[in-house]
């Protein structure tokens, strides 16, 4: 059983049977027969349709923001953004797709082009149960492509109304489904010759497993996993602005982001003044229902990832890191965890060496900005990192899929996003993510 939780409350919100074997064969023929029609249509056909499609996500914005607060607990206020970040994707690709597919003339005579690949997988996580899709599928969909959706299992919900809103926005029947299976279901669709590509997007564990047998079936695949992104203080930043930029970086989605700031690395010279300013603007932050509009907090999306990450505080701490804020779940229903600050994390703890998926901020005081920079690079994961310096060089120093220097790191549909090392391999978003899911085709006329 497939079954979705209020993680506010604990309470139960539906359940569903899996699809069968028969279901998900018939759902593949399906989508295959659907994307051979659809790369037929021109660009501007799809383009249209990519443009009701953002049109119907605005019309129901206020019901599907309150199906993701009901299903993983994030703040009203973020998940109505969230929406709207679905709508400005497909218009973005709907205005440029043409641009980012045109064909490009390398001689006389000779052109690259980019068809559709076919019918790609997509497995997803809950964190942004919208986003995550749709910053997969609308480059896809303009492309040409058709997809299978293998949602996250704790937000079943979501995951039909996604498959709702696509078909109400006019996409042919079957281009598009979603497919409620177990994970064990997935193996056998990644060996299927009629799924021409997958992409993931979860944890590095979880990477490799899909990794491996992509590989074995000799099928490209994009992997977005985990982060353990660096938040660089040095000693020539503007602390006060550093600070305030912290809270977002590290607390949106209840801290449950792969580009959330998790490790803050700062310079002896500002830290005490930084932290400081971060603990009071953190302290601020108000914990409770996610449906309140004044919520910046809601609960964790599951009981098992709260226990993950207290076990994490707590193993940091026992190896010497100090408890600043936070640091204990919430009493009562649900599955709430505080905004928790550590302070004094070093290599070697849990806070700084593993992923922290959850409302934990770890500061690490360094004595310059070459150990910051050291440290910054001193984790398995490369996704992204904020650094707050004038020294704007000093972003090339930094190994990651994406540095912004004073601003905090955030998806842009115009701009590549993904990661390098443990982080996963290839792009979504902007020129590049568009093309991943293309045959890059060369031409030749004689
Ligand atoms: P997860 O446990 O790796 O799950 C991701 C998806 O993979 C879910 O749909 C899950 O299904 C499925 N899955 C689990 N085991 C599988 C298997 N053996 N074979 C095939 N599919 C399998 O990750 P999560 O907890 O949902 O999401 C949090 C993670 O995602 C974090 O590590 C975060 O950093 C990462 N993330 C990365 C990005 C990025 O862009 N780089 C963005 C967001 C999140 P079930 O739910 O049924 O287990």
């Amino acid at each position: 059983m497939i079954v979705s939780v209020n993680p506010a409350t604990g309470a139960e919100l539906a359940r569903f049977t899996p699809l069968t074997g028969d279901e998900v064969e018939s759902a593949v023929d399906a989508a295959v027969s659907a994307q051979r029609q659809w790369r037929k249509r021109p660009l501007a056909e799809r383009a249209a349709m990519l443009r009701d499609l953002a049109a119907v996500l605005r019309d129901r914005k206020d019901r599907y923001a309150r199906l993701i607060v009901g299903e993983m607990g994030k703040p009203l206020v973020e998940a109505e953004a969230e929406i709207e970040k679905c709508a400005v994707t497909c218009e973005h690709y709907a205005r440029h797709a043409a641009g980012y597919l045109a064909d490009r003339s390398v001689t006389a005579g000779a052109s690259v082009g980019y068809d559709p690949l076919g019918v790609v997988l997509a497995v997803m996580p809950w964190n942004y149960p919208f986003w995550q899709f749709f910053r997969f599928a609308a480059p896809a969909f303009a492309a040409g492509n058709g997809a299978l959706l293998k949602h996250a299992n704790n937000v079943p919900q979501c995951a039909l109304a996604v498959e709702e809103v696509v078909r109400d926005a006019g996409f042919p029947a079957n281009l598009f489904r979603t497919l409620l299976v177990g994970v064990e279901q997935i193996a056998p669709l990644i060996a299927d010759d009629r799924i021409a590509a997958v992409t993931l997007t979860g944890s590095t564990e979880v990477g490799a497993i899909v990794a491996a047998q992509a590989g074995a079936a000799l099928k490209k695949q994009v992997l977005e996993l985990g982060g353990s992104d660096p938040f660089l203080v040095l000693a020539d930043a503007d602390v006060e602005a550093a600070a305030r930029a912290a809270v977002p970086a590290r607390f949106l989605n209840g801290g449950q982001s792969c580009v959330n700031a998790k490790r803050f690395i700062v310079e002896d010279a500002v830290a005490d003044e930084f932290v400081a300013a971060f603990l009071r603007h953190t302290a601020e932050l108000k914990v409770g229902d996610p449906a309140d509009p004044a919520t910046a907090i809601g609960p964790m999306a599951r009981a098992n990832l709260r226990d993950t990450l207290h076990d994490q505080v707590r193993r940091s701490v026992a190896a010497g890191a100090e408890v600043l804020l936070g640091g204990e779940p919430v009493d009562g229903p649900g599955f709430f965890y505080p905004p928790t600050i550590l302070d004094h994390v070093r290599p070697g703890m849990a806070a700084f060496d593993e992923e922290t998926f959850g409302p934990l901020a770890a500061i690490t005081r360094v004595p310059g900005t070459a150990t910051a920079v050291d440290l910054a690079n001193r984790t398995d994961f490369g996704l992204g990192a904020s650094v707050w310096t004038s020294d704007v060089d000093l972003a090339r120093e930094i190994e990651a899929g994406a540095v912004f220097v004073n601003a905090v790191v955030a998806s842009d549909p115009r701009l590549p996003f993904g990661g390098i090392k443990k982080s996963g391999y290839g792009r979504e978003l902007g020129a590049e993510g568009i093309r991943e899911f293309c045959n890059t085709k060369t031409l030749w006329i004689g």
